[in-house]
């Protein structure tokens, strides 16, 4: 799903169109489905996002086995970008290496099941705390490589989760926390692994002096008991659409997490 932030800080999800037929191209505004009855059912039809070919069953969301194995934005390091390999000259591919990768990355915490560390691209930053389902997000700095976010990542996360519950995200379960008074001493820290990790001697920063930011979900109501379809096993879904945060739909008759099947060929119907 697309993304945005609209107005009053409400996120906002459209569902691109991607089927051979006079709309693709186009999207549809998700939001306004909310409290509609719809009908998603999967065809069988998989496609990978890459390259097209059909498929019986997808990789690392949505790609055909050889483009899993073969393209650099399904290599380990974009899992773990602290593995970065691109200084060994064994990048996959190195016009990905100059487009995603050695372009600069913001560190920032956020607030989703309870307070995480997270890298994303400097440009990335707002469709990455939607995708987490953040209800707050606050940019830490700016390093100028995927890499240097990545290493000062894996050290910040020895003392805090760098993951989200996704069910307790769900649920809108969290631990009201200011974000904003956690920054100077986590930079504190990040200062201090710069000066003290050779790996990170060339990682010139720039202070970010921006304010907490706050997102908001159109849910009308959250599920108190998360249980999520799964179209590989049941490949029709019905249900009211109660809502929608980070990558999943919430019905009424359960929870989806739509990121899982790129590439699936799913007909909708509002009822
Ligand atoms: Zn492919």
């Amino acid at each position: 799903m697309k993304t945005k932030l609209g107005e009053a800080g409400i996120a906002e999800y459209a569902m691109p169109l991607n089927i051979d037929t006079e709309s693709a191209g186009s999207s549809l505004a998700l939001n306004e489905f909310l409290e509609k009855k719809l009908t998603l059912n999967f065809t069988g039809q998989i496609n990978c996002v890459s390259c097209n070919r059909s498929i019986k069953k997808s990789f690392n969301q949505g790609y055909c086995y050889p483009c899993f194995q073969k393209l650099a934005e399904c290599d380990m390091c974009i899992v773990k970008p602290e593995l970065c390999h691109f200084d060994e000259g064994t990048c996959r591919d190195n016009n990905f290496a100059m487009n995603y990768c050695n372009i600069p990355h913001s560190i920032y915490i956020s607030l989703t099941s309870s307070v995480k560390i997270g890298i994303t691209r400097g440009n990335n930053e707002i469709h990455r705390w939607i995708d987490q389902g953040a209800v707050k997000a606050q940019r830490l700095l700016l390093v100028k490589r995927r890499k240097f976010a990545g290493l000062i990542e894996v050290e910040l996360a020895k003392s805090m989760k760098d993951k989200t519950d996704w069910r307790k995200m769900l649920k809108n379960e969290y631990e009201e926390t200011s974000l904003a008074n956690l920054k100077p001493k986590l930079l504190d820290n990040i200062r201090d692994l710069l000066k003290n990790n050779l790996e990170l001697d060339d990682a010139e920063f720039i202070d970010l002096d921006t304010s907490e930011l706050e997102i908001k979900y159109p849910v009308i109501e959250f599920p108190k008991k998360v249980n999520s379809f799964n179209l590989d096993k049941n490949p029709k879904l019905e249900g009211t659409l109660l809502g929608i945060k980070g990558q999943y739909l919430i019905f009424d008759t359960g929870v989806i997490n739509i990121r899982k099947y790129a590439g699936y060929r799913v007909s909708l119907e509002i009822n």
